[in-house]
């Protein structure tokens, strides 16, 4: 349905040693080379995919992290199979990556300030949204809202899981619900969206960002190229649904480069939290009742 989405893009962690090409440039590069680039081509910027692990590791303050909700594990209500079961395709999901769920989430510091994060790792079932990653979400930001801290959100998926059907319907819905309490408190939430991102996920939070950022030359969009052409019967430009054309058109803040993101999102919570100050100080509900007082006195 996705085109060229199930690419074998991820750099092969098991194996270290060997040589790897890069898909778009096709250099052919030792493996240390690109690692120690954050998987990133040193000949052309192509940002490989990346595990959630990794991804924390490049985003978060040293030693930060602390992975919270790992014990939730989807279970298969609908009793869903189609070539395989739902229940088979999570056990393999497991084996292969050693998780339960395509989202890892926990509290963590950036640049010393405290946020919530959950991060989405596309080796676990296309990245797939379903009710644990949606619950671990949810969950994520009742924590940043309980510690008045930002929260942010790392997307890697293809979409909603179809094996969960209407159950992972909802949690988009769900998520989004959940974002605007957390934007009535009047705190920020970081939407970054890597490639690819797609489906239910960037038709619900992916998108609902104060500040939405992309990985360079990411995939965005909520069908693929084919399914939208043959439904509108039109031919679509070139790079259309890359991080490029969408910061174009405005439907995202800013492009970073995975090397740049820690500093960036630094800065932002940072300016974010001179901002709350600011705001705190001119409008303090105290001041404005005593200023009332005095009227009247006079
Ligand atoms: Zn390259």
């Amino acid at each position: 349905m996705f085109g060229n989405l199930f690419k074998k893009d991820e750099v092969k962690e098991e194996t270290p040693n060997q040589w790897i090409k890069c898909p778009k440039c096709t250099s052919l590069m030792y493996y240390k080379e690109v690692e120690a680039k954050q998987h990133v081509c040193p000949k052309c910027n192509h940002h490989f995919r990346i595990s959630a692990q990794k991804r924390i590791e490049s985003i978060v303050d040293e030693g930060s992290f602390v992975e919270m909700d790992d014990n939730l594990a989807p279970i298969d209500p609908l009793k869903f199979s189609d070539k395989k079961s739902y229940k088979k395709r999570i056990e393999e999901a497991k084996e292969k990556t050693g998780k339960t769920s395509s989202v890892m989430s926990g509290s963590c510091t950036i640049g010393g300030n405290p946020v919530e994060i959950a991060v989405f790792d596309f080796s676990f079932m296309g990245g797939s949204l379903g009710s644990v990653e949606g619950e671990k979400i949810v969950r994520g930001i009742s924590r940043a809202i309980e510690k008045n801290c930002g929260f942010i959100i790392v997307s890697a998926s293809g979409g909603a899981r179809m094996q969960e059907s209407t159950y992972s319907l909802l949690q988009m819905s769900k998520t989004s619900a959940a974002l605007n309490r957390l934007h009535q408190k009047g705190l920020p939430f970081i939407s970054i969206l890597t490639d690819p991102t797609m489906g239910g996920v960037s038709a619900s939070f992916a998108m609902l960002g104060d500040i939405i950022m992309a990985e360079p030359d990411a995939l965005i969009g909520f069908a693929g190229q084919r399914v939208i052409k043959q439904t509108v019967g039109v031919d679509l430009p070139e790079g259309f649904q890359r991080s490029e054309f969408l910061l174009e058109h405005g439907l995202i803040d800013m492009i970073v480069n995975r090397d740049d993101m820690h500093q960036t999102l630094s800065d932002l919570f940072k300016l974010f939290k001179k901002e709350t100050k600011k705001i705190e100080t001119v409008y303090e509900p105290e001041s404005i009742v005593e200023n009332e007082e005095d009227t009247v006195s006079k």
